[in-house]
């Protein structure tokens, strides 16, 4: 049974609606209305979903949207966002909206000194585990100190900076529904003791972030309520992991605490479902919990199961455009030259305007003549594909039966390759 109305006096809570093992399913209340959750949250960097109009992204289901403090703030400038009336006014999309806080964008794209953000350990040799490992032809461009981080736009290679407080005013002006902390970027390819130090950072930046938040707030008491959530680093240790989620999940700083939680940072997928539980296990029960970055279907469902309220990742928008389109039967490339002879929609049972309208073959044309069009094509069949896919995780909690759902869909999804 889903009640009715619980938003609290500042227009943001989390109700659970119902659980299935530690999966739940939920609603978030904003000031921009609810988000049912769980729900994939698509990626609107610099505030558009590539391709899309606004239109068109909640047609196909999408019930709010993240946007990226780090690009945001280079272009068009937090300043003209706030005289817009906040991102969603910018935007025109009236529905509840996110940003991130930059620290991800601040330590990959911005620096790039790193070799990869890679996941999988199997793939990094102990030689490379080096905190001060620089990419191949690049030099280190972001430095962490106590207070924040040095690193050069990648637009422009200006020195800037960002610490805690920045990123706060940045969100603020934004003005973003959900925000999240400033936290500090690891990999798997960092040391042990410099995940030690890096959990430790992010929790004292955790801490300035809630009282420059707070500080913002009251200054500017008629501004819509924006939930702060906490991000949980500690890359795949486990005693990390808790550490993190239990000092980020009951911080109390004169009385404020975080809205809900963001898990990040270096999530080694084959252990993708204890991570996320290390953390989970820790973190209040009635506060929503973001998955940052993660849209492969098997990682989504893992995440649901573990109890993860929302995700979000670029990948089903920039793979699209790419020609990768996501089916029952898996993933194929439709600018495959065989494809044009292929007259059938993307999938015959997706109710997608894609599908419902154009062939493989015209998709395949689109996007191999590199027309706009394709690019919007594609986006809007793998938004719908990994939105619905959520939808109906939410739906099997609720009926009872997402185990059965989630062996049903990856046994399909992983098992087949008819599209070779
Ligand atoms: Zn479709």
């Amino acid at each position: 049974m889903i009640l009715k109305n619980n938003s609290s006096a500042n227009g943001f809570s989390y109700k659970k609606v119902a659980e299935y093992k530690n999966a739940r399913a939920g609603i978030i209340y904003t000031p921009h209305g609810k988000i049912e959750t769980p729900a994939f949250i698509p990626v609107a960097t610099l505030a558009t979903l590539k391709a899309l109009t606004p239109e068109m992204a909640r047609d196909l289901g999408a019930q709010a949207l993240l946007a990226n403090a780090y690009h945001l703030n280079l272009r068009p400038g937090p300043d003209i966002l706030e005289v817009a009336g906040g991102l969603g006014k910018y935007m025109n999309w009236p529905y509840p909206t996110f940003t991130d806080s930059g620290g991800f964008q601040v330590m990959s794209l911005g620096s790039g000194f790193k070799k990869v953000i890679e996941m999988d350990s199997t793939k990094i040799l102990d030689s490379m585990k080096s905190d001060e490992d620089v990419a191949e032809g690049k030099s280190r461009i972001a430095f962490v100190d106590e207070d924040g981080v040095t690193f050069r736009s990648h637009l422009s290679g200006e020195k800037l900076r960002f610490t805690p407080e920045i990123s706060m005013q940045i969100q603020f002006k934004i003005g973003a529904d959900i925000i999240f902390a400033f936290d500090e970027l690891t990999t798997l390819m960092n040391s042990r003791k410099y995940q030690e130090e890096s959990v430790d950072r992010t929790f004292r930046w955790a801490k300035r972030c809630l009282v420059e938040h707070n500080r913002l707030k009251k200054a500017n008491p008629k501004k819509p309520y924006q939930a702060l959530f906490g991000v949980v680093q500690g890359a795949n240790f486990m005693d990390l992991r808790q550490k993190a989620a239990r000092q980020i999940g009951s911080l109390n700083v004169d009385g404020l605490e975080f809205d809900g939680f963001g898990i990040g940072g270096a999530l080694e997928k084959n252990i993708l479902s204890d991570i996320i539980s290390w953390a989970v296990d820790q973190l209040p029960e009635n506060k929503p919990r973001h998955l940052l970055g993660i849209s492969e279907i098997d990682d989504l469902f893992n995440g649901v199961a573990s109890g993860i309220d929302t995700f979000d990742c670029v990948s089903p928008a920039r793979v699209g455009r790419n020609g990768a389109v996501y089916t029952p039967d898996g993933r194929f490339n439709i600018k495959r030259s065989k494809y044009l002879n292929d007259f059938g929609p993307i999938f015959s049972d997706c109710d997608c305007y894609t599908c419902k309208n154009f062939s493989r073959s015209y998709l395949c044309h689109l996007i191999r003549s590199k027309e706009m069009l394709g690019s919007t094509l594609a986006t809007i069949h793998n938004e719908n594909f990994i939105v619905k896919l959520i939808a109906n995780c939410r739906k099997s909690i609720i009926e009872n039966n997402f185990s059965q759902f989630k062996d049903s869909f990856l046994r399909r999804y992983l098992g087949k390759t008819i599209y070779s």
